[in-house]
């Protein structure tokens, strides 16, 4: 029905954003990103999370980084692609307000590995958005990341920047939620973001 006459709504930003590392910030990897060298920004998403700042909307990062617990890296050099990651955010201008790494192995029983929530959970807390989470985002581009969103009642995005097959993981991801939103990256995503 047609209304007339309507109060202009104010446009309604999310109250924050939760970004996936690999495959939406950096360019992943099968063979998971195991040094400083191999953790690459993908084109145009330092520059999102810059923007995101810019318009006072808080990111966290929530992240499986099972190749610690499998034993792949050490915590030294995982803290050094941590802290390469951090510097280059910060380089754009861009700022991170909370991150959540779960480093666990798939086996290790943890509640923090996505597709659990136990990370958006956290982050949600951090943020004091635990009561609201339907006004945040996560952006991810696996099925796992939307799963554990929707477990926290937090809406999916997927980018399509990952190593996977992009439209097998839509596809799928429309079972569950038919209108979920799909971006070729995070530049992409946050553009369409930023203009509502
Ligand atoms: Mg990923």
């Amino acid at each position: 029905m047609l209304m007339y006459g309507m109060p202009n709504l104010e446009p309604t930003l999310p109250k924050a954003i939760l970004l996936d590392r690999d495959g939406v910030i950096n360019f992943d990897s099968p063979d998971y990103i195991l040094s400083p060298e191999q953790w690459r920004a993908i084109p145009g998403s330092l520059e999102a999370i810059a923007k995101l700042t810019q318009a006072n909307i808080p990111v966290a990062i929530v992240s499986n980084q099972s190749a610690v617990g499998r034993g792949m890296i050490d915590n030294a050099i995982f803290q050094n692609i941590h802290a390469k990651m951090l510097l280059s955010i910060e380089a754009l201008g861009g700022q991170i307000d909370h991150v959540a790494y779960c480093i666990h192995a798939p086996d290790d029983g943890c509640t923090c590995r996505k597709p659990l929530p136990g990370m958006m959970l956290d982050s949600l807390t951090a943020l004091n958005l635990s009561t609201e989470p339907q006004s945040v985002y996560m952006i991810g581009d696996s099925l796992r990341d939307m799963q554990a969103a929707w477990a926290a009642n937090v809406s999916g995005i997927l980018v399509q920047s990952g190593y996977g097959d992009a439209a097998d993981i839509l596809a799928k991801a429309r079972l569950h939620d038919p209108h979920i939103q799909a971006f070729p990256d995070l530049a992409a995503a946050v553009c369409s973001i930023l203009k509502h």
